[in-house]
């Protein structure tokens, strides 16, 4: 996380110091770096240079507007999965004919806002499916682009909750009913077969199920062009992990490099769909410890976040490194401690058994990674408002997500 590093003393997000941000906007704060999220999206972009690709960036992993409006700005198209993704992506300026839309259960109306947007492909997930697609598309007089996603059955080799390509997982059409359900897409009057798409699970360290699901979508495609089914478009998915901890996942050229001998020769545009790995390590969570209690067992940290802004080390019992904001309190003798926030759970989390400089009540902590599926799987549990999203930019930042109020939290609300 080259853009968060420890100048002048404190640890800075590019040229802004926390401790001036946290004065500024107060904790909790996801703070973002706009330098960062550039880089990460140009590394997909200059690896996949030598093919016509689309970078879709997965608006779930962080669909902040100000994360959007930037990627959007760069060049980028958004990979989107609900009715609500599509009105965010429209909102911060993704030309709908970058949109791809995914996603296992996606409502009727979804489809027909979809349609009507004239989004660049629809990632089908079912028969069913695509006969609803089929069906919505034909009474609004239009042809919906469809690729079907395929479940290749490879093992991911990450957290069970993020596999989506193992043959036991809801996602994608099975394999061996790839061709079948092909054929009756072909022969539907209201859809247009454009694509082949698969997305074997999210955090993905190493290389190798990468390379087999390619080339077994790479092989399906070469077998429908047989049957006179042409495919356009592979849409190869997200997934790439990043380092939260010690983890190596492919750089983006070791990524490309992997993929594209077997895209090359196909002669398609090839549509990537990464989210954690553009905006996971463009961002972190500032929070602020609030009390030290020691309970002749434990040492716990209680600090101002809480697993309502970042459920990650609740739900898949994630890694987040911590770095105090001082750099001073790295030079502090280490302890165990648990970090946890004020929600009234016990999974309520940040960081468990964790070896750190001790940190005093007052200090700042910098929960690093935090830029995807933490504002996004944000929640007002506790009745907490959703906490404030700054994106910087060079030595100035910009407030992209006011903190919520309570009136906020009630809006919409009637006391009987
Ligand atoms: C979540 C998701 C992605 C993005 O996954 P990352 O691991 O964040 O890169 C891409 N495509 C689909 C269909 C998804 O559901």
């Amino acid at each position: 996380m080259a853009h968060f590093a420890y100048r002048h003393s404190d640890l800075c997000c590019e040229q802004v110091s926390l401790r001036s941000l946290a004065a500024d906007v107060g904790t909790p704060a996801y703070v973002y770096s706009k330098a960062a999220l550039l880089e990460s999206y140009r590394g997909y972009d200059d690896a996949f240079a030598e093919v016509p690709h689309v970078v879709c960036y997965s608006v779930k992993a962080n669909g902040n507007l100000g994360v959007l409006g930037t990627l959007a700005r760069a060049g980028a198209g958004a990979d989107i999965v609900s009715g609500g993704e599509l009105f965010r992506a429209l909102r911060a300026g993704f030309p709908p004919g970058r949109i791809i839309f995914s996603g296992v259960g996606k409502t009727r109306d979804e489809l027909r806002e979809a349609l009507k947007a004239e989004v660049l492909m629809f990632n089908v997930e079912s028969l069913s499916e695509l006969r609803a697609l089929d069906d919505v598309a034909r009474e609004t007089g239009v042809r919906a682009p469809v690729a079907l996603r395929v479940n290749p059955d490879v093992d991911p080799e990450t957290h069970p909750y993020i596999a989506t390509g193992l043959k036991t997982s809801k996602f994608g059409i099975p394999f061996a009913q790839a061709h079948e359900v092909y054929a009756e897409a072909a022969s539907l009057k209201g859809v247009e077969v454009v694509g082949a798409d698969i997305h074997i699970g999210s955090q993905l360290t190493k290389a190798a199920p990468l390379a087999d699901a390619v080339a077994r979508i790479a092989a399906l495609v070469k077998t429908l062009r047989e049957r006179s089914i042409e495919i356009r478009m592979v849409d190869v998915g997200g997934g790439l992990g990043i380092r939260y901890r010690d983890e190596a996942p492919p750089t983006h050229r070791e990524y490309a490099r992997v993929l594209l001998p077997a895209l090359r020769e196909l002669g398609v545009t090839v549509l990537l769909e990464p989210g954690r790995s553009i905006v996971g390590n463009a961002g972190i969570l500032l929070t602020r410890v609030l009390y030290r209690k020691e309970t002749g067992e434990k040492t716990f940290v209680v600090v101002d976040a809480a697993m309502n802004d970042l459920i990650r080390p609740a739900l898949y019992d994630a890694y987040h490194e911590l770095q105090p904001v001082a750099e001073a309190r790295l030079d502090a003798p280490r302890e165990t401690v648990d970090v946890v926030g004020p929600i009234c759970e016990s999974g309520d989390f940040l960081a468990k058994d964790r070896a750190l400089a001790r940190t005093e009540e007052g200090d700042l902590l910098a929960i690093m990674s935090a830029g995807a599926y933490a504002s996004a799987m944000a929640s007002n549990y506790n009745t907490r408002p959703r906490a404030v999203e700054v994106l910087v930019d060079g030595n100035r930042y910009t407030i992209v997500r006011r903190r919520e109020t309570y009136e906020d939290l009630v809006a919409g609300e009637t006391v009987l």
